[in-house]
């Protein structure tokens, strides 16, 4: 049975409380919302903690607001974000992204601000202790070579949170408190092209808050998700598609087309974007601008399935999704 190490766990009631103690320890001190991350991989000793500060009985990190843009707050679950009717019939893409994520029973655990900050993976990261021991480890914890790449300075673990894509996809911004007071940042600022070090914001900050915004922009906007995985079930993505539109009539404003579980942060795949500004949604456009996906598609080999497929059928997925965020049937 893997058991959890030792750590002194802070149950803080009010935010600035819990601020504190990330300031004070340093770290040596981590968060925890959910746990279905966080626990697992203290269990697997991939994360050391002296001190866990639990944000559960922290006020006011559960609301979610829909008057203008629409306010998550970062311990919402899964569940409540998905069943949500304003997020159903404002951002209808977002609850199915969030809906796919793992099982009902761990979305009813996982909250978005644990998915928004969610460790990074890979084949050889998400082991057990003896099997990482075994490997000598590697760069991620405590070793000193990546086995995917081994002559790369750099970790490229995966980026697998499924909510992250789509937020990026929507513009959504990210509020972040610390003992030092509130900022707010794009979501797509939050993430870091690394493995090791995939979150931009500092140790002590915490999510309080993730904003999709609702203004007039939001009743022209078009948008999908798909996620490409083994098991429907449960299994974390190889691949995902989120696809925002803006329109003017029937004609492409502006757009994000952003790839998830297929680099070490949300991959804006900004071809695709372009050739899709200023034309209307026809299967040829779609076509056309799907095949540019290609080439933000470089998956390495350290999850799921052959990396080469992976690149390969990108197109087809990203074609698939911008057909159903222009109402057309999947082709
Ligand atoms: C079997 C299994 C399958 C899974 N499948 C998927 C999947 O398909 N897709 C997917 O996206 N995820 C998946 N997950 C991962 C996880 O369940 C979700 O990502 C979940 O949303 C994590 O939220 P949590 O509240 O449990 O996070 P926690 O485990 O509590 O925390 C995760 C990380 O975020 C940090 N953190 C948490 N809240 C905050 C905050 N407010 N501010 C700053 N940092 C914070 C923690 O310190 C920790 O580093 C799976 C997990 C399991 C066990
Ligand atoms: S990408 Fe390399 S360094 Fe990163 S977790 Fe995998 S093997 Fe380790």
């Amino acid at each position: 049975m893997l058991r959890l190490p030792k750590f002194r766990l802070h149950q803080p009631t009010a935010l600035d409380e819990a601020a504190a103690v990330l300031a004070g320890e340093g770290d040596a001190a981590r968060l925890v919302a959910g746990g279905t991350d966080l626990w697992p991989n203290l269990k697997r000793r991939h994360q050391k903690a002296e001190h866990v500060v639990s944000l559960g009985a922290v006020a006011g990190l559960r609301g979610i607001h829909s008057n203008g843009d629409l306010r998550l707050g970062a311990m919402a679950t899964l569940t409540d974000v998905e069943r949500h009717a304003a997020v159903r019939e404002r951002f209808p893409a977002l609850a199915r992204a969030v809906g796919w994520i793992s099982s009902p029973v761990l979305r009813n655990m996982g909250t978005l601000g644990g998915n928004v900050c969610l460790d990074t993976r890979c084949t050889y990261y998400n082991q057990n202790e003896e099997w990482r021991q075994a490997i000598s480890y590697c760069m991620k914890a405590a070793g000193k070579v990546c086995w995917v790449a081994p002559s790369s300075p750099r970790c490229w673990a995966v980026n697998s949170a499924d909510s992250a894509p789509m937020l990026v996809a929507l513009g959504a911004r990210v509020r972040l408190a610390s003992t030092g007071g509130e900022r707010e940042v794009p979501i797509a600022a939050l993430y870091r092209d690394d493995g090791m070090e995939y979150l931009t914001k500092r140790r002590d900050e915490i999510v309080t808050e993730i904003v999709v915004p609702g203004t007039s922009d939001a009743s022209s906007c078009r948008a999908a998700f798909f996620k490409l995985r083994r098991r429907g079930s449960i299994d974390f993505g190889v691949l995902s598609v989120a696809v925002a539109l803006w329109m003017d009539g029937d004609v492409v404003r502006d757009a994000n087309v952003v790839l998830g579980s297929i680099a070490s942060l949300p991959s804006p795949a900004d071809d695709v974007a372009a050739a899709l500004v200023g034309q209307r949604l026809t299967a040829e456009v779609i076509r056309a601008a799907a095949l540019k996906a290609r080439s933000a598609a470089t998956p390495m080999d350290n999850t799921d399935f052959d990396p080469r497929w992976r690149g390969q059928v990108t197109p087809a997925y990203v074609e698939r999704t911008l057909r159903a965020a222009a109402a057309l049937p999947p082709g």
